[in-house]
């Protein structure tokens, strides 16, 4: 499909470049110039057949020519799908080599963690570990193990190794335990901050206190804080100034320590690890249906305070519960917790993609409301704007070009019945809102999104003919394949949220249609950004293949 290309200028590179080019241009000067001249210049539009018989007969040679270039070319899509994702999968794999992901079997040695039925925590961590590292090497992924027997090894020891040999990730692994009541399910921990390791001279003295500090915590329902239960260990830590650190307990604790990152830094480490609890949570809840006890901010243990890359602990599920602990024993469980952090931890690296898309805009309270929430998040999303609100605010207009955002046409008057009379009639209605942008912000924009959607109830009549001039011209339109459905009455905040989550149905591409003219829509809009931890939301461009209905 042709594409014009700013860059390249006036789109030299072949014949039937330069009209089209040049109908850009005239679609600028505007419409009642370029529709009395379009007639003329160009094979295959409306005005063709009035300039002759010869002239319809190449168009036709034209279009069929054009048509057998396209089965041949789906012919050709078909057959090399498989060998194309075989290669993008390799591509994948090369890119996953560069990543090294520490995993940490939590306890070892005669550090036997939580036990319950005569089965040791230490066992099923490394076990779990030891598929994980299968998975991981399987996707392309380095894989460090802080250990691969039952050897005991200090906090510091596992945190050392992580740092020394850089690794982008790390996620300890842990079983859960609870004296009282009946708690079960999986849990994700990570840090709110990060502190330095303490000198190594202390790891010795220190590794004891640790590891009792561990089982407590491990012992604790899960739900409580540890604090209170170490207390007394704490005490003993605090006796010893320079083992402070040596214990989780104690780190949260720790009023001052000099950092090793720069704030910022300090603040994505936190950001990521979030994000890559989140993800490890999701997709190990995905795979079992064990409860979900979320992903857990604050966590004071010591291997997510002090290893300086993105890091979480996973507790998998509870050893004092007699069914979770049945299954945790068996490998078909380990083998679908395991296949589960391998793909949070997949996710986190490789997100998918989401566009995220504005039409009806802009307006002067919501869109700049809209506009203010996706500048605080550093997200940048598409808007299809309707000429008459450029026209009535175009600062807004403006403000969305400048922070970076795409912006496409939508329609000027978004009048059904008028707008889909015939393709003349879109194509003028069109120009008047393409005038409108490019007088309001100085860009001619490529995209466009049909109103209803590219086919609908008004336009069953004209929609292919409109297509073909619109792709002839250069124009790509985009559909979308989820939506908030906010344009649906009384749906509140949480509805629209709903509506997001069910209708991206995990898909590697999303277009997500939404409404910055809606209420509602702001209002639910930072939760909506919060809520897809495994996708990366970017702006649409012409290089983006497009979502469109068939
Ligand atoms: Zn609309």
């Amino acid at each position: 499909m042709w594409i014009w290309d700013r860059r390249r200028g006036q789109g030299s590179e072949s014949g039937c470049d330069s009209p089209k080019g040049l109908m850009r241009l005239l679609l600028k000067l505007g419409a009642g110039l370029g529709s009395a001249i379009l007639g003329l210049l160009f094979w295959g539009g409306a005005g063709a057949a009035a300039a002759g018989e010869s002239v319809v007969a190449e168009a036709m040679e034209t279009v069929s020519a054009a048509a057998r270039e396209n089965v041949a070319a789906e012919a050709e899509e078909e057959t090399s799908a498989a060998s194309r994702e075989a290669a993008q999968e390799e591509a994948k794999k090369a890119e996953a080599g560069r990543f090294l992901v520490a995993l940490d079997p939590g306890h070892g040695g005669e550090d036997e963690g939580c036990s319950g039925g005569g089965t040791e925590e230490k066992e099923i961590n490394l076990s779990i570990a030891l598929l994980l590292r299968q998975y991981l090497e399987e996707k392309g992924y380095r894989v460090l193990l802080t250990r691969e027997g039952d050897t005991f090894l200090s906090l510091e020891e596992r945190v050392r190794l992580a740092n020394e040999n850089r690794a982008d990730i790390f996620v300890s692994i842990h079983q859960n335990s609870c004296e009282e009541g009946k708690a079960q399910g999986v849990e994700t921990w990570y840090a709110g901050i990060y502190v330095e390791p303490g000198g190594e001279a202390d790891a010795g003295e220190v590794s004891g206190v640790e590891s009792d500090v561990e089982s407590d915590t491990d012992a604790d329902s899960g739900g409580g804080t540890a604090a209170g239960e170490v207390s007394g260990t704490e005490s003993d830590v605090e006796s010893d100034a320079d083992a402070d650190l040596g214990s989780e307990a104690a780190a949260s604790q720790a009023p001052c320590v000099e950092l090793d990152l720069t704030a910022a830094l300090a603040a994505d480490r936190t950001a990521s690890s979030r994000r890559l609890a989140r993800l490890i949570q999701g997709q190990v809840l995905s795979r079992t249906d064990a409860e979900d006890r979320e992903a857990q901010g604050a966590s004071d243990y010591y291997v997510t305070v002090h290893t300086a890359m993105p890091s979480c602990l996973i507790e998998t599920g509870f050893l004092s519960d007699e069914k979770e602990r049945q299954a945790l024993e068996s490998h078909d469980y380990q083998e679908k917790i395991a296949a589960g952090i391998a793909e949070g931890i997949d996710l986190y690296f490789f997100p998918k993609t989401m566009y995220l898309t504005f039409d009806d805009g802009p307006t002067r309270e919501n869109s700049a409301a809209v506009l203010d929430i996706l500048k605080e998040w550093g997200i940048r999303a598409t808007f299809f704007v309707v000429g008459e609100n450029v026209r009535k605010n175009p600062e807004v207009a403006k403000r969305i070009v400048d922070e970076g955002h795409t912006i496409g046409i939508h329609c000027n008057s978004h009048r059904y019945e008028e707008l889909y009379e015939s393709a003349e009639a879109f194509e003028k209605d069109f120009q008047a809102a393409f005038d409108a942008v490019y007088e309001a912000t100085g860009t001619e924009p490529v995209l466009f999104r049909f109103p209803g959607g590219s086919i609908n109830a008004y336009n069953k009549e004209v929609y292919e003919e409109i297509i073909r001039d619109m792709t002839e011209k250069g124009f790509i339109y985009f559909d979308w394949n989820a939506s908030l459905e906010d344009a649906v009455k009384h749906s509140g905040p949480e509805d629209l949220l709903a509506n997001a989550r069910k209708t991206a149905l995990g898909r590697k591409r999303v277009v997500m249609l939404a409404h910055d003219t809606i209420y509602d829509t702001v209002l639910c809009l930072p939760e909506l950004l919060d809520q897809f931890p495994e996708y990366r939301m970017e702006p649409l461009d012409e290089k983006v293949t497009p979502i469109q209905f068939k």
